[in-house]
């Protein structure tokens, strides 16, 4: 199972670590390339605009968004969230739009707004898991074959349409490898 991690900024280390604990093998996508060959690709959280304008700047944004269309699996945390959705709602410019889904950048606050709460998520995990909120956004519409896996409050975080997994929190930040696994499973189908 080789899992690429697209590493233009943010944290790219840390869901290496989680993939390679799971015996994948992984690789730091930079180059378009580097998208070849691969049974799935995680788009890491760090800052959406920046990545944004990475994924332009190397040639990678329309070969990935191609694939994606046509089934590679994708799971984007927080600002990888961002960028498969096809619309942000408070921000002009939306990147891939390849998820159905509207989402809301920062929709917690600032920094000082990041917390940690415990879910117990249906299909992902039989116990409480811990999950890492970090200027997160959150999801406020979805299209009709959009799954809604898990929310916070009433708000949306985690969802899954076909292919492709999007959650507003961080599992790579924390010890569990379960949501790790569940996007393993995903890519071996
Ligand atoms: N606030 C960031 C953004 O809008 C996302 C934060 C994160 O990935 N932890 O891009």
């Amino acid at each position: 199972m080789k899992i690429g991690v697209l590493a233009l900024q943010g944290g790219v280390a840390e869901h290496i670590h989680h993939l390679k604990a799971l015996h994948c093998e992984t690789v730091e996508v930079k180059r378009p390339e580097e998208l070849d060959d691969l049974q799935g690709i995680i788009l890491p959280g760090g800052e959406s605009t920046t990545i944004g304008k990475l994924l332009r700047k190397t040639g990678i944004f329309y070969k990935l968004k191609e694939k994606i269309t046509n089934g590679l699996p994708v799971w984007g945390t927080c600002a990888g969230m961002i960028l498969l959705a096809k619309n942000i709602e408070n921000d002009e410019k939306a990147h891939m739009q390849v998820m159905d889904i509207t989402v809301k950048r920062n929709a917690y606050g600032s920094q000082i707004n990041s917390f940690l709460t415990y879910k117990k998520i249906d299909g992902i995990c039989s116990k409480k898991i811990p999950l890492v909120f970090i200027r997160a956004p959150y999801i406020t519409e979805i299209g009709s074959d959009v799954d809604v896996l898990c929310r916070v409050d009433d708000n949306i975080v985690a969802v899954r349409q076909k292919n492709m997994l999007a959650t507003s929190f961080h599992p790579e930040l924390t010890d569990n490898l379960q949501f790790h696994k569940y996007f393993i499973g995903i890519c071996e189908k």
